[in-house]
C-alpha cells in the first residue's frame, strides 16, 4: 500500500532524519482504532466525512476498519473514494449541487442526498427513486466550535414542507443535521433529534433514517480525550424517547473525530527572537491552517533535535510561521518550555483533521506526504 518506510514513531523518525521542512506523521493503528470504536459503538452506520482528510491512505485504511460508507461535498471526492473503494456507499450531503454536479452524482450512483430548500429537492428530479433524500434542519444551538447551521439546514417550517415532498415524490425520506464541528455539549444532538422526530410528526412521514451528521468531538486539549461512548449513548437514548416505536435507522459521518487522532505534526524552531517571539517551520498556510477558526488546544510536545523531550516549565510564547506574511502567526500563544532552542521541534498531537486538506504551499512551505509511523 504504501513505500515509504514505517518508523517506529515520530521522534524516532526526528532524531533520526532531522528534517527542516514540517513533517506530518501518520499513524494507520490509531486510524483503524479510532474507526472501529466508532463501529462498536454507534448503534447504526458510520460514514466518513471525506473533507476532514481525503488522502488516499486515510480511504484506504477506514476501509481496511470496515467503513463502506463516505459523506462526499464534490465529484472530487467522490472519485478520490470511489478509486479506493470502486463499491463505496455515497452519501451526497453538500445540500447545494449545480445541475451538472447533481448529473455526475446520478452517474455514480449516490445512494442518499441532503437538501435544505426546495429549489435544490427540484434539481434532484431525475435521481432514481431507490434513493434516500434527507432534509437538513437547522437549529439555533450552541456546543460546537464553530456553527454551521448559518450556512445551511431548513427552519422547521421549510423542513415540514420540505419532507412531505421527498416523500409525495417517491424518495426514501429521511432527516439529517449537523450539530457543528468540534461540538463538546451532548445537548446539541438532543435538540436536533426532538427537533427532528418534531418536524416527521407534523409531516406526517415515518423517517427511514436519521443522520445524526458528524461534529464528535476530538482531543484537542487535556490528558483524557472526549468521551465519544456517552456521546452514542445519548444519542441512542434521544431517539428512542423522541421517536418511540416509530424509531429510524441513524447514520452518523464524523470528520475530524475520526481522523483527528491519526496525525501528528512536527514542525522546528528556525529561530528564537529576544522578544521571546518563535519562528517555526510551518503556520497557519500550512499544516495548521485551521488554527484560524478554532482555538488551539494544549497537546503541543517539544524535543530537541537528538530526540530527548524538553521539559522546562512552560509559559505562553508567541509563535509566527515560515512565509513572509506577517499575517502567518498561531493566534493564540503556545505555552512552550523555557529550554527552548533553535534547532528543536514542536510537535503538534491531534493535527489529523482539516490539516493537510487546506494547507498550502505557500511560500514554498507546508508540510509534505505523511510520514508513517506504528505508533504515536
Ligand atoms: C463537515 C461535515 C461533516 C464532518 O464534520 P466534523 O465536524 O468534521 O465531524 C459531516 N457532515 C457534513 C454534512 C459536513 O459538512
Amino acid at each position: 500500500m504504501r513505500a515509504d518506510p514505517l518508523w517506529r514513531e515520530p521522534v524516532a523518525h526526528l532524531a533520526r532524519v532531522q528534517p527542516d521542512t514540517a513533517v506530518m506523521y501518520f499513524c494507520p493503528a490509531v486510524l483503524q482504532a479510532t474507526a472501529r470504536r466508532f463501529r462498536a459503538g454507534f448503534d447504526g452506520l458510520v460514514t466518513y466525512a471525506v473533507k476532514a482528510n481525503p488522502r488516499a491512505e486515510v480511504l484506504e485504511n477506514l476501509v481496511a476498519a470496515g467503513i463502506g460508507a463516505f459523506d462526499v461535498a464534490s465529484p472530487e471526492e467522490m472519485r478520490a473514494v470511489r478509486a479506493v473503494l470502486p463499491d463505496a456507499v455515497l452519501h451526497y450531503n453538500n445540500p447545494v449541487r449545480s445541475s451538472d454536479e447533481v448529473a455526475f452524482g446520478i452517474s455514480m450512483g449516490v445512494a442518499s442526498w441532503s437538501v435544505d430548500c426546495a429549489g435544490e429537492l427540484d434539481k434532484l428530479a431525475g435521481v432514481p427513486r431507490t434513493a434516500e433524500v434527507s432534509v437538513r434542519l437547522a437549529l439555533p444551538v450552541a456546543g460546537a466550535a464553530y456553527d454551521f447551521g448559518e450556512k445551511f439546514g431548513a427552519d422547521a417550517e421549510g423542513a415540514v414542507r420540505l419532507l412531505r415532498r421527498v416523500a409525495e415524490m417517491g424518495f426514501v425520506p429521511s432527516m439529517t443535521f449537523h450539530p457543528g464541528t468540534q461540538c463538546t455539549d451532548a445537548n446539541a444532538w438532543a435538540a436536533y433529534i426532538h427537533a427532528c422526530a418534531e418536524v416527521a410528526r407534523r409531516a406526517d412521514v415515518r423517517l427511514a433514517r436519521l443522520n445524526v451528521g458528524g461534529g464528535f468531538a476530538a482531543h484537542r486539549a487535556g490528558a483524557q480525550g472526549p468521551d465519544l461512548e456517552a456521546v452514542f449513548a445519548r444519542i441512542r437514548g434521544e431517539v428512542n424517547a423522541a421517536f418511540g416505536a416509530a424509531a429510524p435507522a441513524l447514520v452518523c459521518e464524523p470528520g475530524r473525530a475520526m481522523v483527528n487522532d491519526a496525525f501528528t505534526l512536527a514542525a522546528r524552531v528556525k529561530a528564537l527572537r529576544k522578544c521571546r517571539a518563535v519562528f517555526i517551520n510551518d503556520g497557519i498556510y500550512g499544516g495548521l491552517a485551521e488554527l484560524r477558526d478554532i482555538a488551539q488546544g494544549d497537546r503541543v510536545s517539544v524535543h530537541a533535535p537528538g530526540g530527548a523531550q524538553r521539559v522546562g516549565p512552560r509559559a505562553p510564547r508567541v509563535v509566527y510561521g515560515p512565509t513572509c506574511d506577517s499575517l502567518d502567526r498561531l493566534p493564540d500563544p503556545v505555552a512552550l518550555p523555557d529550554d527552548l532552542a533553535e534547532g528543536d521541534y514542536l510537535l503538534f498531537h491531534g493535527q489529523g483533521a482539516y490539516s493537510l486538506a487546506i494547507a498550502t504551499r505557500f511560500n514554498g512551505y507546508g508540510p509534505g506526504a505523511p510520514v508513517t509511523v506504528a505508533r504515536l
